[in-house]
């Protein structure tokens, strides 16, 4: 009970805004309750004024009848226009809120779930916490009308009313067993259904690489695997909703049956009269079926509330998914220099990526590290973004350790391309515009230019407005790779990260793209990770990493002359190009 008024306060809190909307539907339901209640009385009336061939009588309380039908839709539409406006807001809110969280989750939490543990809360989680109002107070305008009857049938006679409890009763034992058992199956179906959300992402995401990689059927394996789970599930809970459904109908016919000859009796021993028993019969839908429903409906509701609550509250707080945490201190520019103090790191707590890593790179230098894949060169550029937290050891920007320092100082101070940059299903322009939203036309032609990707978008149907799809799926390796590069440009940050970044590049737009990366060199701290040794020649320093060390530093001149794995690595590769 705590446990949902918890929830309620903090569901609440995303509708307050609304709350005159909620206050018109609350009152709307509430008010009508009294005339749910009277309603059937002048049904009955009318049947027995049409029996008996009372006609005046029949036409007033006809009337009556007519007037509370009109009454009723404008209950109806005063009550869904402003549960609308109440739960859109309130859903707004909440969806935008949990997108923002769901930003500021570690990298390597987000690594070890899959994407639908987080679509399914953004979704269905949000839309169950937003309706719980317009729907509880629904089910509660429900469960008042029906006791409002019941007070009525307690005031016309105790007999019927003390049957009508008994029956109630028990059916309200079975929908709450019910209730139980099917609460706990909802929590399974959940899980089943964002590991399916997950997986069918997966299949929409890489149709192309499933196909390449002829994994077709491997692939419909794994589905199929989490289809059935998802059915099984659902039908092993409809299954439970079929067998409590088809006890409580019978249990209900069994009430009805049983009520028709009480209520003659009454009639017979002159307790009670013929349109007195006509009306205590025509409460019996609204007793027997509605109330026991709304009840299990609402309890129904509750739970099924705080199962959703308590995932999406989960995200909201750092109980369930650790957050990023950053210091307090700003710095609005940089200078660019930074220093890696004996790091130490590992992703799982097991492997050691880095091991004691220590090197420094002064401000506006160019950078590069070298060595066999997997030796932990990207690691070294996502700890300097702060994507993971270091294990050990320290990573000083400008002289200042990165744990002190606010998010802005250091994402907005450092840019960083990838080997494999994600491009968004935006145009050209807003995917630059991401990055810098007051965006001049100027300065995106520029850096288009710079990116030498500027020919190519003349040559789309819609130029800079053309919508690059998907992960940027119309676009070729070398052409997403010059867009991050561009966006690069237009972010203009002090420190510039190229993780093989130009690995998809022909030679002559990577000679395009190095001579831009020169033009930024004086300007500008560059860290590159070269696919090929021929584009670092002219680097300041060349780190080579071994097993997360640097094994040796220097020019490509004294590496040449000093490491013999590098000159190694530099033979290789010029051989290849014979
Ligand atoms: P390099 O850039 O030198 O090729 P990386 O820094 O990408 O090497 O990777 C170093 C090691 O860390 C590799 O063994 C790789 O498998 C592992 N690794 C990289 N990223 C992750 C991750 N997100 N989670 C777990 N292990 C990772």
């Amino acid at each position: 009970m705590k446990e949902t008024w918890n929830n309620l306060k903090r569901v609440y809190s995303f509708g307050k805004e609304y709350k005159k909307n909620m206050i018109v539907f609350m009152v709307a339901s509430f008010f009508f309750i009294f005339i749910n209640v009277i309603y059937p009385i002048f049904t009955a009336r009318q049947l027995t004024y049409m029996t008996s061939g009372v006609f005046e009588s029949l036409l007033w309380a006809t009337l009556v009848v007519f007037l509370f039908d009109i009454l009723g839709a404008i209950r109806m539409v005063i009550i869904r226009k402003n549960t609308q406006i109440f739960f859109r807001g309130s859903f707004q809110k909440l969806q935008m809120k949990v997108s923002q969280e769901i930003l500021k989750i570690t990298v390597s939490n987000i690594d070890k779930h899959s994407s639908g543990v987080f679509i399914e809360r953004l979704n269905h989680d949000c839309s169950e916490l937003s309706h719980v109002f317009t729907k509880g107070v629904g089910q509660l305008t429900g469960i008042l009308t029906n006791i409002g009857v019941l007070v009525a049938v307690l005031i016309i006679n105790p007999i019927v009313f003390l049957f009508y409890l008994l029956a109630s009763l028990i059916i309200t034992y079975l929908y709450l067993r019910e209730v139980e058992v099917l609460s706990k199956k909802e929590q399974n179906l959940r899980k089943a259904n964002e590991k399916n959300i997950g997986l069918t992402g997966e299949l929409v995401r890489g149709v192309r690489d499933i196909k390449m990689l002829n994994a077709r059927d491997s692939f419909m394996k794994e589905i199929d695997k989490s289809i059935t789970e998802v059915s099984n599930q659902t039908f092993d809970s409809r299954n439970t909703e079929i067998h409590y459904t088809a006890v409580i109908e019978c249990v209900r016919a069994l009430a009805m049956f049983l009520l028709v000859i009480l209520l003659v009796y009454l009639v017979q021993i002159g307790m009670i009269n013929l349109a007195t028993a006509v009306v205590l019969f025509s409460y019996r839908t609204n007793i027997m079926s509605n109330l026991m429903q709304k009840i299990g409906d609402l309890l129904s509701e509750v739970k099924m509330f705080n199962v959703s609550a308590n995932r999406v509250f989960s995200l909201l707080d750092t109980t369930e998914f650790s957050k990023e945490t950053f210091g307090k201190k700003h710095l609005a520019k940089v200078h660019g220099d930074f220093e890696f103090q004996d790091v130490c790191f590992s992703y799982d707590g097991k492997n050691q990526i880095l091991n004691h890593l220590s090197f420094q790179v002064p401000a506006n230098h160019t950078v590069a590290f070298v060595g066999k894949s997997g030796a932990g060169k990207s690691t070294i550029f996502s700890l300097l973004c702060k994507l993971y937290p270091v294990t050990q050891g320290k990573i000083l920007l400008d002289g200042i350790d990165i744990n002190e320092l606010d998010e802005n100082s250091i994402r907005n101070n450092i840019t960083i391309i990838s080997q494999n940059p994600y491009i968004f299903n935006m145009s050209i322009r807003d995917n630059l515009r991401l990055v810098k939203s007051d965006l001049t036309d100027k300065e995106m032609r520029r850096a288009c230019k710079l990116a030498c990707l500027d020919d190519f978008i003349e040559t789309l149907p819609e130029k800079y407005d053309t919508v690059v799809g998907e992960s940027g799926v119309t676009l070729s390796g070398g052409q997403k790779q010059r867009l991050a590069i561009a966006r690069a440009f237009v972010q203009k940050t002090e420190i510039i990260l190229f993780d093989e970044a130009t690995s998809a590049l022909d030679n002559e737009t990577q000679s395009k793209i190095e001579e831009a990366i020169s033009n930024l060199q004086k300007d500008y701290t560059i860290l590159m990770i070269a696919h090929r040794l021929s584009t670092i020649v002219n680097c300041d320093t060349i780190y080579f990493i071994e097993d997360g060390q640097v094994l040796a530093k220097g020019t490509h001149q004294t590496l040449l002359k000093n490491c013999p794995a590098y000159k190694k690595l530099y033979e290789t590769e010029l051989k290849a190009q014979k």
